[in-house]
């Protein structure tokens, strides 16, 4: 598999690319929550420290007039003894993905994030001169306000989960825009809250000439993760998380649209077909 890919795809008017920001793995139990390692293991193999391999996939979506990013994977900020916990691999490197496009930072027009834990939003920040600022200058960055909120004030379960040099140059730099729940945030992209996994989490959901695309987050985020009740152990509201997560898959497979799964190590994108993911591949 050539894990430098960048895979494009037209869906509708608007064309969609994968941009990996390398790969890190996290503890296989904790991916799983309460399910077995005798069950989920022959479908994503641990490490010798028990950690599965994991992708770091954010989506850029051109729309024709707007190139929006969804989501900003791990970014630089992690020191040596992180980068050996979560073991690192070819990554991380949005900035460069986007750069073998023939794209700076100033041509994202805004930033999507699912929420604002720090394998999601790393490269929404870099340390600048005076700080740290935000690494898009001219984008608008939409988070819901609920997970703005939980971010800034984290239960003591989530604190570990949050670095806030990763949002806080947002809104001093005039760049943060809050959603409440759904909404249509450009023509043809909307966000969905579904809670569940944080307070503010959100999915994004693409709509063009009748093809859609739903940006999962960390509501499923691996093929593997398919099944209702195989969650993952850090899900703050498990059973909101089964009845969304149930919603969500159901609207995709009556409505025809692909799935992008955030940490899948694979191709990211795939349809659902009679109840079966069927892997779209490159
Ligand atoms: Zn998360």
């Amino acid at each position: 598999m050539d894990r430098t890919m960048t895979p494009r795809m037209e869906l509708g008017r608007f064309r969609l690319t994968t941009l990996r920001d390398g790969f890190f793995r996290l503890d296989g139990g904790s991916m799983f929550g309460v399910i077995p390692r005798a069950l989920w293991e022959g479908l994503k193999p641990p490490d010798d420290r028990n950690r599965i391999r994991l992708g770091l996939n954010c989506l850029l979506v051109e729309t024709g007039d707007e190139r929006i990013l969804v989501e900003a994977g791990l970014g630089g900020k992690l020191d040596e003894r992180q980068r050996d916990l979560y073991g690192l691999e070819e990554g991380p490197r949005l900035p460069e993905k986007l750069g073998e496009l023939g794209l700076e930072p100033e041509d994202v027009d805004a930033v999507i994030l699912s929420h604002l834990h720090l394998d999601h939003c790393g490269w929404a920040t870099r340390e600048g001169e005076k700080g740290w600022e935000p690494l898009f200058p001219r984008a608008r960055y939409l988070v819901q306000e609920r997970e703005w909120d939980a971010a800034l004030s984290p239960d003591r379960r989530s604190r570990a989960s949050y670095d806030p040099r990763d949002f806080l140059a947002l809104e001093e730099a005039g760049l943060l825009e809050l959603v409440r729940g759904d909404a249509e945030v450009f023509p043809g992209v909307r966000v969905r809250l579904t809670g569940g996994h944080t307070p503010g989490h959100q999915v994004v959901i693409l709509d063009s000439d009748g093809r859609g695309c739903v940006f999962l987050g960390d509501l499923v985020p691996t093929f593997a993760h398919l099944r209702v009740t195989w969650h993952m152990g850090w899900d703050l509201f498990p059973l909101e998380l089964m009845r969304v997560k149930e919603e969500v898959l159901r609207e995709a497979e009556e409505r025809g649209q692909l799935l992008f799964f955030a940490h899948e190590d694979t191709d990211p994108l795939a349809r659902l077909v009679g109840g079966r993911l069927l892997p779209l591949t490159a």
